[in-house]
């Protein structure tokens, strides 16, 4: 539409105008409020203006089949596909030996050389996982794929090949072993790379006693397997599980089960460092 020449200085006058009013306005919008009622707690108001920003954290890409995704920036990358330099074997007696895993192509691969665990130690956490259960179906129920997601060495989110696989539903995979099935079966079969991602919260100890257990909160493959499950305790197998005192942080474990698993893109972030 063309405007006759009379009409057109007084739209563009009304145009820069309308621009100065948006800019002014956005200067002055507040960034904060000090004037504000407090929130539960009394540390801060509602929209504080002096309450700390959340640090920034670049977020990860995601993964094909083909190709695993990246971490987020503040993710410490436990194995990017090349090296297992993060890793140590555990001997029978609990101590460390040369990591034993076969290392492939951008993946490793339990040889049932036992279970594989992290140098680090770590409480509260963020974790990414990436599994793949063997292709070619030798066994099943708990014969087929197995593995596990040991975190502190102690408490287990089973990996199995659950795809067209019955077993126990306590067992199955995504289940927190022995106490909770997950709350849908969200495998794919088997051969194709699997996520979990997984917020772990660590049980606190005031010397013998318990005094917050565990909780699980589980995806798989972007599914919700546990929505803040609370653990009973450790895995075990077989028994009911209970709790008894250990360190606040320990190495993270995968479990070697005789069934050659792949691993790839596994990555964790601390949450305990980041509580407000
Ligand atoms: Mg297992």
């Amino acid at each position: 539409m063309s405007y006759p020449p009379a009409f057109r200085r007084p739209i563009v006058l009304a145009a820069a105008l309308a621009l100065c009013a948006s800019l002014a306005a956005q200067k002055k919008r507040p960034t904060g409020y000090s004037d504000t009622p407090y929130l539960p707690g009394g540390k801060w108001r509602v929209h504080d203006g002096s309450r700390p920003r959340p640090p920034i954290v670049t977020p990860g890409t995601f993964s094909s089949q083909a190709k695993p995704g990246k971490p987020p920036s503040d993710a410490i990358v436990l194995f990017d596909g090349t090296d297992l330099s993060r890793w140590e074997g555990v001997n029978r007696d609990g101590s460390a030996k040369a990591a034993g895993w076969g290392l492939g192509e951008g993946y490793f691969e339990s040889v049932s050389d036992g279970s594989l665990r992290t140098k680090e130690s770590f409480g509260d956490i963020q974790l990414h996982v990436e599994w793949a259960a063997p292709a070619k179906i030798v066994s099943s129920s708990q014969g087929r794929g197995n593995s596990g997601i040991l975190i502190m060495g102690l408490y287990e989110v089973q990996v199995l090949d659950s795809y067209n696989n019955v077993t126990y539903a306590d067992g199955q995979a995504g289940a927190v072993y022995g106490q909770y099935p997950p709350l849908v079966n969200a495998s794919r079969p088997p051969g194709e790379w699997q996520v979990y991602d997984i917020v772990f919260e660590a049980p606190r100890f005031e010397g013998e006693k318990l005094v917050k257990p565990a909780y699980y909160t589980v995806f798989h493959n972007g599914v919700l397997l546990h929505n803040r499950q609370e653990a009973l305790g450790p895995m075990v197998h077989r028994k009911v599980a209970q709790y008894g005192p250990h360190p606040a942080e320990a190495p993270l474990a995968l479990q070697d089960h005789s069934n050659p698993v792949r691993y790839r893109n596994i990555w964790v972030r601390r949450l305990d460092k980041l509580q407000q």
